[in-house]
C-alpha cells in the first residue's frame, strides 16, 4: 500500500460563548452605553419587522446614535411568512449593500420572527458575524431570545433550516410590552407555563399566583416572571447548547403544536399551538399512564386561566369549518426534527415540574400507529 503524507489541521479550542440576559424597564440607553464600552462591531444594524420597526427599533436607532455608534435600519414585513428564504436573501442583499462587512453587528429588535430571522443571517452573513437580542415579544423575551437556535420556515415544515448561533447579548425592555396586543401577550404565556411544567413545580405555583397580574400588565409581576422563566431556558441551555438530550424537554407541547399550526396555515399564533400541543400531549401521557389526570387538568386550568385555548378539535373545526383529520396530524409530526430512527419522540411530563425520563432520555418515541389511535379515541 502506497504512503499518505498527512498533515493535520488543529482545531482544538476552548469557546465561552457566555452571555447575559439583561431585564428592566427603558433599557434602550443602557444598550447604547453597553455598546459604546464594549463595541461588538465597526457598524451596527437594526432589524425590526414593520411594525416593530415603528413601534420600537426607530427609538432604539436613534439610542444607539446618539452614543455615538454608527447605526443602519432594515424593516420587513411583520409574520410568520417572513421566516423565509426570500425574505433572508432580501436582508442579505440588502447588508451588501449598506456596505457592511465582518465589522457589523446585528441587533434583532423584534418578536420570535425577527430574532430567528435576523439570528439566522447574522450565522451565516460574511460567514458569521455577531448579533444582539432585544426581544419585544413575551414568547420572544421567555424563550425564542435565549439558546442561540435560529432559522427560517420551509413550506414542508417549521425551522427546517438553521444554525446555532448565540447571541453577544440579550436585552429584555419591559417597557415594549406596553404596545404588544393581548393576544401575544397571551400566546407568549403558553411558553411560560411550558417552562414550568417541564422543570418547576413552585414556578408553576407562581404563575397560578400572579396570572392576572401578568396579564393586567403588571410590570413587577412580568419582571418576575420574565425572570423566572428565563433562568429555566438558561439552565437546560447552559447544560446542553446543542441539544443532545436534556435540551429536547424544551420541545414538549410542541411536536403535536408545530402540527396544529401548520394545519391551521399559521392562522393560529405560535404560542396557541404551543398550548394546544401541551393539552394533548398532556392527555398523551395521561393515556399512557405516565401523567395523573389531575396534574393534566392543573395544567389545562393554567392555560385557560391565562386565556389559552386547550381543547384542539374545537379550535380546529371552528379554524378549518371542518373536523381535524388525524392523518394530517401525523403527517405533520413527521417533519418534526425531534424524531429518532424515523420515529417521532414525544415530551411527557411525570408530574408537574417534572418530565418523564428514561436512562437519561427525556424523550419517548411512539409509533405511528399509537399515535393515530390516540388521535382517534381521544376527545383533544
Ligand atoms: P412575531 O415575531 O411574529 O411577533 C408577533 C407580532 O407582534 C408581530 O406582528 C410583530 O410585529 C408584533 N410585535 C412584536 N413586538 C411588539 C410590540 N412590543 N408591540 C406591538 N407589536 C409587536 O412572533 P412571536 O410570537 O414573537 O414569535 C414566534 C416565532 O418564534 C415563531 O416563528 C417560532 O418558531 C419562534 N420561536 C423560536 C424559538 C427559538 O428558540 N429560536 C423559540 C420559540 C419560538
Amino acid at each position: 500500500m502506497a504512503q499518505t503524507d498527512k498533515v493535520r489541521v488543529n482545531l482544538k479550542k476552548t469557546v465561552d460563548d457566555s452571555y447575559d440576559i439583561h431585564i428592566g424597564p427603558d433599557l434602550f440607553g443602557q444598550l447604547a452605553s453597553s455598546l459604546r464600552e464594549r463595541p461588538l462591531g465597526d457598524r451596527y444594524v437594526v432589524i425590526s419587522d414593520a411594525t416593530v420597526l415603528k413601534l420600537h427599533g426607530n427609538r432604539l436607532t436613534e439610542a444607539l446614535r446618539k452614543a455615538g455608534l454608527k447605526v443602519e435600519r432594515i424593516g420587513f414585513p411583520a409574520g410568520e411568512g417572513s421566516k423565509s428564504r426570500k425574505m433572508k436573501v432580501f436582508l442579505e442583499e440588502h447588508l451588501v449593500g449598506l456596505g457592511l462587512g465582518r465589522d457589523c453587528c446585528i441587533i434583532a429588535c423584534g418578536g420570535g420572527v425577527t430574532g430567528d430571522l435576523a439570528g439566522f443571517t447574522a450565522a451565516t452573513y460574511m460567514r458569521g458575524v455577531p448579533w444582539v437580542q432585544v426581544p419585544t415579544t413575551m414568547l420572544a423575551m421567555v424563550d425564542a431570545s435565549i439558546g442561540g437556535k435560529t432559522g427560517i420556515d420551509l413550506p414542508e415544515g417549521k425551522n427546517l433550516i438553521g444554525a446555532f448561533h448565540q447571541p453577544a447579548a440579550v436585552w429584555i425592555d419591559v417597557t415594549t410590552l406596553e404596545t404588544l396586543p393581548r393576544r401575544h401577550l397571551v400566546a407568549g404565556m403558553a411558553e411560560v407555563v411550558k417552562h414550568a411544567v417541564i422543570r418547576d413545580a413552585k414556578f408553576f405555583k407562581l404563575l397560578e399566583e400572579r396570572a392576572e397580574a401578568v396579564l393586567d400588565g403588571d410590570p413587577a409581576a412580568q419582571r418576575e416572571v420574565i425572570k423566572h422563566s428565563c433562568a429555566i431556558k438558561a439552565e437546560v441551555v447552559s447544560a446542553d447548547e446543542k441539544e443532545t438530550e436534556l435540551r429536547r424537554i424544551l420541545n414538549y407541547g410542541h411536536t403535536l403544536g408545530h402540527a396544529f399550526e401548520s394545519v391551521s396555515g399559521f392562522s393560529l399564533l405560535h404560542g396557541e399551538a404551543v398550548s394546544l400541543g401541551m393539552a394533548s400531549e398532556a392527555a398523551l401521557a395521561v393515556s399512557m399512564g405516565i401523567l395523573p389526570a389531575d396534574e393534566a387538568d392543573r395544567q389545562n386550568s393554567l392555560l385557560k386561566k391565562l386565556g389559552l385555548p386547550v381543547k384542539a378539535s374545537v379550535v380546529m373545526r371552528a379554524l378549518l369549518g371542518r373536523p381535524l383529520r388525524p392523518k394530517e396530524i401525523l403527517d405533520y409530526t413527521h417533519t418534526d426534527k425531534k424524531a429518532r430512527q424515523g420515529i417521532t419522540e414525544y415530551v411527557l411530563p411525570a408530574k408537574i415540574g417534572q418530565i418523564k425520563t428514561n436512562k437519561k432520555k427525556v424523550s419517548t418515541a411512539i409509533e405511528d400507529k399509537s399515535i393515530l389511535d390516540f388521535l382517534r379515541r381521544s376527545s383533544l
